[in-house]
């Protein structure tokens, strides 16, 4: 998880100068003081970005079980007040100033990470493209490239390359117990769709670098939220292995990403969109109101 607090110098210089002390892996070392804020939080690396006289510094930390967003605010708390003893003429002007970045839609986030970064992959059997998508391999490999590559690509997208991985992020969010603002960074994803096995079958991935998940602290307490994580068998602290839980919420998250973007890109490819929308979301059944 990453917090990113602003610092304001007298002079570009004296912000460049903490840059270049800190950019010096003789001086990087984990910081002990962020383990006096929580047990559960490591100090992994730190990523400096000057503008002007005022200095930027991406902490990148792990925080077991927890999404970790207070967590890191202590320890990048603990680290401030030490430095100012050190560089008495360090103006913290907030200590989030959003190149950490939370709930914007940022290249920061796509290209670093923050929370887990997962890649989820599938190869699936043509039979199966066939009889249960009921499309070809061909057709979603094209429809693939077109729409979530091509026309991303021309709407100059940030982390939107894919069909509708911000609906699944965003149930699983609200069922879980997560923060759902932060669906606008966790639903950064890549879906990839390739023929393998000479044109036989499909390969499928998603590549999502952020997706913020916990499976203690927020709303993880709240009742239906714990039976929905106690179902998924990742409910609170990992005790043997502190951090695995909230791992593997990640990866349901982008398992869960990876079928539904199979889905909705095959009933595109097969012409149902609209008929299924008409179906579905405007009769009498009550059923979930989704459209990408
Ligand atoms: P967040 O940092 O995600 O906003 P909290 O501020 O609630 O969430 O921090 C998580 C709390 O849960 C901390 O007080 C921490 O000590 C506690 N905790 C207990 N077990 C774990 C664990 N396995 N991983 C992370 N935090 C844990």
């Amino acid at each position: 998880m990453t917090r990113a607090p602003v610092m304001h110098f007298g002079s570009a210089k004296r912000a460049a100068e903490l840059k270049f002390y800190l950019d010096s892996s003789e001086n990087f070392k984990p910081s002990p003081l962020f383990l006096t804020c929580c047990r559960f939080a490591g100090l992994q690396s730190l990523k400096c970005a000057i503008a002007g006289k005022n200095l930027y510094l991406r902490f990148s930390c792990s925080t077991g079980d927890a999404m970790g967003m207070n967590m890191v605010l202590k320890g990048v708390q603990n680290v401030m007040d030490f430095r100012q003893t050190d560089f008495p003429d360090i103006d913290v002007m907030g200590i989030s100033g959003n190149f950490c970045s939370d709930k914007k839609p940022t290249a920061v986030n796509r290209i670093e990470g923050k929370g887990k970064s997962v890649v989820c992959e599938a190869v699936i059997k043509g039979n199966v493209v066939r009889r249960v998508l009921k499309t070809s391999v061909e057709a979603l490999v094209k429809v693939n490239m077109l729409k979530n590559l091509t026309g991303s690509a021309m709407a100059r997208a940030l982390g939107g390359f894919n069909a509708h991985a911000s609906n699944i992020v965003t149930a699983i969010y609200i069922a879980t117990g997560q923060d759902p603002a932060q669906n606008v960074e966790s639903s950064h994803c890549i879906t990839m769709m390739e023929a393998v096995d000479d044109g036989k079958d499909l390969h499928v991935s998603v590549t999502m670098p952020s997706i913020e998940v916990g499976t203690v602290g927020g709303g993880t307490q709240l009742a239906s939220q714990s039976a929905c994580l106690n179902l998924l068998e990742v409910k609170g602290a990992n005790r043997e292995a502190p951090g695995s839980n909230s791992w593997l919420l990640a990866t349901v998250v982008a398992g869960s990403v990876l079928a539904r973007e199979l889905s909705l890109t095959s009933a595109l490819t097969a012409g149902q969109l609209v008929k299924s929308h008409m179906r579905y979301n405007r009769s009498n059944n009550d059923v979930s109101k989704v459209s990408s």
